[in-house]
């Protein structure tokens, strides 16, 4: 990482990542340069995205730093105001058009947000200093416009037992020795989006701790290639498409996501990296205010939903049948769903109230709901844009194939639809919708929907504590003429906090 260098472009970010020494493996051996990699490369691709975005719609996706005062990426933003929440929705919803999979950047984000308020109000009870060393941490990213990363997912071992309970304590990160300069941790973060592709990262624990976790109340940032830290890249459907060197199978040209494991061993974190250690009581806060901006940052899959409706609308035009009903329907339903996601996300963001700090988070009820759509929806898109398509998008011969000087011939003959359409690009939109369907980009478009910020169960208990039943059931009861209307319940003193904040109503 070269220190001082403010990165200003997609082309400088991709240059600030090499010679780094990270130890990766992939395929059971030391990767040599990440950034050459063909497999590793369309990730990387993607995020450089978020710079040349900086570049080409400053209001959208940059800031003026209230740190250095310059202009930095969005993505490094605190959000103060309902209007910086929204933004980072639209940003998200702009990159996805853009590359079609996952850009990466948003954990990072959502955990420096989460963090900013939590830090302040850990201070506050436990007479800490966590706060000023974030705002320092931040300024040190800003001055250099990195990508931070958040690392929260343990590998969790056996799910029924609490970290300290664990026969093996690696199995969620922890302190393993803490000296006047600092801590060092170890243990295992599991599908770390990004993780290679940034410049530090937050490391945070991933559930509610009790007093016996107090050890595994961590919080700290480590640069990427810090001493002691392994990575383990993972596999993705299809992936090595790209290492055969052409462009049309891959289905996706440019871009795709990134997940490894991160192992760290004994990993030094000096003090002023460090933000939480040992107020285990914070742990479910830093959780929840977290998973409330991340769920609702699940957003970017409508913009990679509006993708895959192009590549449907495209396919069906190429086939020669754009106009039937039946047709435009399905894509009328796609579009339905796709902006399903979008409201409740961008809803969420509108919803948006400050915290004790001054940061802004976005309203968890909306941000809970976004994303339990986000686990259905994407596989509902998902299924019509493969019924759009027809079988070939299943059955279609290699890109080889297509260039062989005899069967290509026959290929480009027998798969030749709506006359003026070339074969080949009849094969790219098929392989696109391959690719995001159940291809590459079906990792971060499908199951990382389902999983990534927590899987639809943890939604739904969320959805559970939120929803004011007793409330409900009140305003039924009244309207019955089971109970009596009252002037104490008539307005504000059963609203709770979702309806309060729904009213715009200070109870
Ligand atoms: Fe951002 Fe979406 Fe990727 Fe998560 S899945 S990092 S929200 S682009
Ligand atoms: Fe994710």
């Amino acid at each position: 990482m070269k220190n001082g260098i403010k990165i200003s472009s997609g082309a400088d970010y991709i240059e600030s990542l090499r010679n780094r020494n990270l130890k990766v493996y992939l395929f059971g051996e030391l990767v040599e340069e990440p950034v050459d990699h063909p497999m590793i490369r369309p990730s990387i691709n993607a995020l450089a995205k978020t710079y040349d975005l900086a570049n080409e719609a400053p209001e959208l996706a940059s800031v003026i730093s209230p740190f250095t005062g310059e202009r930095v990426s969005r993505f490094l933003h605190v959000c103060t105001n309902v209007e910086d929440l929204v933004l980072q929705n639209k940003m998200q919803r702009k990159l996805g058009q853009m590359t079609g999979t996952c850009f990466q950047r948003c954990v990072g984000m959502d955990a420096f947000n989460a963090l900013y308020s939590v830090t302040f109000e850990m201070d506050e009870k436990h007479e800490t200093h966590y706060h000023e060393r974030m705002k320092s941490f931040l300024t040190k990213m800003h001055q250099n416009n990195y990508v931070i990363g958040g690392a929260m997912t343990d590998v969790k071992g056996d799910r029924s037992l609490a970290p300290h309970q664990q026969v093996d304590p690696d199995l969620f990160v922890h302190v393993t020795k803490r000296t006047e300069e600092g801590v060092y941790i170890s243990g295992a973060k599991a599908h770390q989006t990004g993780c290679i592709n940034s410049h530090w990262m937050v490391v945070m624990p991933t559930m509610r701790l009790g007093e016996n976790d107090k050890d595994f109340a961590i919080v700290g940032a480590v640069p990427v290639e810090a001493e002691g830290i392994t990575y383990i890249y993972g596999r993705q459907s299809c992936d090595t498409r790209s290492m055969e060197g052409g462009s049309i199978d891959v289905g996706n040209v440019k871009y795709g996501g990134q997940e490894a494991m991160v192992i760290f061993e004994n990993v030094f974190i000096p003090n002023e990296y460090i933000f939480m250690n040992g107020e285990f009581d914070f742990a479910a806060m830093l959780v929840e205010r977290f998973t409330t901006y991340h769920r609702r940052s699940y957003v970017c899959k409508s913009g990679v939903g509006d993708v895959l409706i192009g590549a449907a609308a495209n396919i069906v035009e190429m086939n020669g049948i754009p106009k039937a009903s039946h047709i435009k329907d399905k894509l009328v339903e796609m579009t339905h769903l796709n902006e399903t996601i979008y409201g409740t996300g961008i809803a969420a963001s509108y919803q948006g109230y400050a915290t004790k700090s001054g940061a802004y988070i976005c309203d968890e009820m909306l941000a809970n709901v976004c994303k339990h759509h986000v686990t259905k929806m994407p596989y509902d898109i998902g299924r019509l844009a493969q019924d759009l398509a027809g079988g070939l998008v299943a059955t279609l011969p290699s890109e080889q194939d297509l260039n062989h000087p005899e069967i290509g011939k026959l290929l480009r003959k027998y798969l030749q639809a709506k006359d003026g359409v070339a074969t080949e690009d009849r094969m790219r939109m098929l392989r696109l919708i391959e690719n995001m369907t159940l291809g590459r980009n079906a990792v971060g478009y499908l199951t990382e929907s389902m999983h990534g910020a927590g899987s639809p169960q943890a939604q739904r208990i969320q959805i559970g504590r939120t929803m004011q039943l007793e409330y409900k059931k009140r305003l039924a009861l009244v309207l019955a003429g089971i109970e009596m209307e009252n002037d104490k319940t008539s307005i504000t003193e059963e609203l709770g906090t979702y309806f309060s904040r729904v009213f715009n109503l200070d109870i």
